[in-house]
């Protein structure tokens, strides 16, 4: 269930993720991320919208980590929507592509041979 998510890790950070009942805001701002305190908070509405609030708010971490704040708030909204599309439309998929990594992670004995 997606507001079991409390924590969320974007760029090897761990951002705490805070699911907010109030409706007492303007309807222009449902979800805010912290850089400083790595918070995202999300006023819940439907959960869908709510997953595309999430991966908006990732997209903002990105932005302001990897792109020097570049992308336009529309470019983020764009990107998160898409995003939230893709991954209910391909539940499969992801955690296929998931598990993949874990397999590679696991099973690939090259690694051990690496210097770091
Ligand atoms: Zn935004």
């Amino acid at each position: 269930m997606l507001y079991a998510i409390d924590n969320i890790r974007i760029d090897g950070a761990t951002y705490s993720v805070e699911w907010l009942e109030s409706p007492d805001i303007p309807k222009a701002c449902v979800a805010a991320v912290s850089y400083e305190k790595q918070k995202i908070c999300i006023y819940k509405s439907h959960p869908e919208h709510d997953l595309q609030s999430l991966l908006h708010e990732i997209v903002h971490v990105i932005n302001y980590n990897r792109l020097g704040e570049k992308l336009e708030e529309s470019e983020i909204n764009t990107i998160g929507c898409s995003l939230a599309q893709i991954i209910l439309d391909n539940v499969e998929e992801i955690i296929t592509m998931a598990g993949t990594g874990l397999t590679e992670i696991e099973s690939d004995d090259d690694h051990e041979d690496l210097e770091l």
